[in-house]
């Protein structure tokens, strides 16, 4: 690419290779599967880092969900030496070898404002808010987590109290000897509780809706690793039944303690909506004795109090909202119907990873790193004949970005 000044007064670049949007696991997975095969591409990330969503937006005390070889990005795996559930931050330096293994430098502080697929002469656009990017081929990897889902509650911008979302919360020690409402009890929810109990506070967690609470290992052995081997063999619904005949000897019956189970089990549950069951790290244990208190519904927020549907008020010196994420594909995507309007592909699992005109997906799967892994590859293994043969026949240099157009 041209000189520091040049790339300031130019406001319009082709790309070689494909354009791909966000510099989490995903892009970076895609970048990497292309470099092996020789395949150049440029990543637009609107961040400062590669990775951002696990730098800066969760809580100290994360740790991988599932066992690191479920989590391993393709061609690289962990160092030999990480545990079976790596922390947040051995997860962020495996990415940062990773990015550097393969020579991967994103272009940050682009935010992709809008994409389009121009028919006319059979490239995508892609604005960012000081540059016109212009490719043949584009991935989207802006993720499932891309902005913080905040609920409609009554009140609750009249509460007197800090009232934060998860992807801001750091750690319970924030929050010592203080009463916190946690509402949500996915993950996020269930282990922010658990760490605002560690940490001498008092959490509250609201549990609206059914969840299923499996515990995170079986007699040793990972309950995803256990699902996945019985799925080979066994179908869906048997699989459930022996997963949730084994959770209730481990964990005994959460109905009793607030955390009604869906009426459908946790694999078919997550195949049919997504929905993934928490895989419980100790939160369980703090819900039994008492130290954290499972609340329904909430009502109505007050300043001081909140009420909740089945009558109770309660006084509350903060708020933590563990409500979510959602893709945010639908503010800048243009001109595709490939994306329904929650910012998910129309297409599931495992066929949604590539839409027309050049456009792919990769990490809109539901099934986390694992599921990145085998788009990121089958997206390399398309692209790269279609690049050699546009290549072959444009002699390209090697600069991944020609600029076109300077203002002066
Ligand atoms: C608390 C938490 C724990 C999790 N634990 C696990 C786990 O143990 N195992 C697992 O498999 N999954 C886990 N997940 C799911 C996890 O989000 C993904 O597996 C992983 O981060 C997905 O990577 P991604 O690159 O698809 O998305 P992200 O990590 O969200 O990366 C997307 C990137 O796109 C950028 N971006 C977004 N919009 C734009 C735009 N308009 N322009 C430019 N850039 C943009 C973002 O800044 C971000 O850097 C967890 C998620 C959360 C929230």
């Amino acid at each position: 690419m041209g000189s520091h000044k040049e790339q300031e007064q130019a406001k319009c670049a082709w790309v070689h290779g494909p354009i791909i949007i966000g510099a989490g696991p995903s892009g970076l997975a895609v970048a990497a599967c292309l470099s092996q095969l020789g395949v150049p591409c440029v990543i637009l990330e609107k961040s400062d880092c590669i990775a951002s969503l696990w730098k800066h937006r969760t809580y100290d005390r994360l740790k991988l969900h599932l066992p690191r070889k479920f989590c391993e990005l393709p061609l690289m795996g962990f160092p030999p030496n990480f545990p079976k559930y790596p922390t947040k931050y051995q997860f962020v330096s495996y990415l940062e070898s990773y990015a550097s293994h393969f020579s991967i430098q994103p272009r940050f502080n682009q935010t992709v404002t809008k994409a389009e697929f121009d028919q006319s002469c059979g490239f995508w656009t892609v604005r960012t808010q000081d540059f016109e990017y212009i490719s043949r081929w584009l991935v989207v990897a802006t993720g499932e987590n891309a902005e913080p889902v905040i609920p409609k509650i009554s009140g609750l911008e009249s509460f007197h109290g800090p009232v934060v979302h998860t992807s801001l919360f750091k750690s319970g020690s924030d929050y010592k000897n203080q009463r916190v409402l946690v509402i949500g009890c996915g993950n996020s929810g269930m282990e922010a509780s658990l760490d605002l109990s560690r940490h001498n506070a008092f959490p509250f967690m609201v549990a609206r809706n059914t969840i299923h609470v499996l515990p995170r290992e079986m007699f040793g052995f990972s309950t995803f690793g256990i699902a996945m081997a019985l799925l080979k063999w066994f179908p869906l619904r048997l699989v459930d039944k022996c997963l949730l005949t084994l959770t209730s000897f481990i964990l005994g019956n959460t109905d009793r303690y607030g955390l009604r189970r869906p009426k459908t089990g946790p694999m078919e549950l997550k195949n049919a909506t997504g929905k993934t069951p928490v895989l419980d790290v100790g939160a369980m244990s703090h819900i039994k004795s008492g130290k954290i208190k499972v609340m329904q519904g909430v009502k109505e927020i007050t300043r001081n109090s909140v009420k909740f549907v089945d009558g109770q008020e309660r006084e509350f010196d903060a708020i933590i909202l563990a409500t979510g994420y959602r893709s945010n594909v639908p503010t800048w995507l243009k001109g595709s119907d490939f994306f329904t309007e929650d910012g998910m592909p129309r297409t599931p699992f495992p066929e949604g990873w590539k839409g027309e005109n050049g456009l792919y997906t990769v990490g809109f799967t539901r099934r986390g790193l694992l599921g990145t892994a085998s788009d990121a590859t089958r997206i390399a293994q398309d692209i790269a004949p279609r690049w050699r043969t546009v290549k072959d026949s444009n002699n390209y240099s090697n600069s991944q970005i020609v600029l076109l157009w300077k203002s002066s």
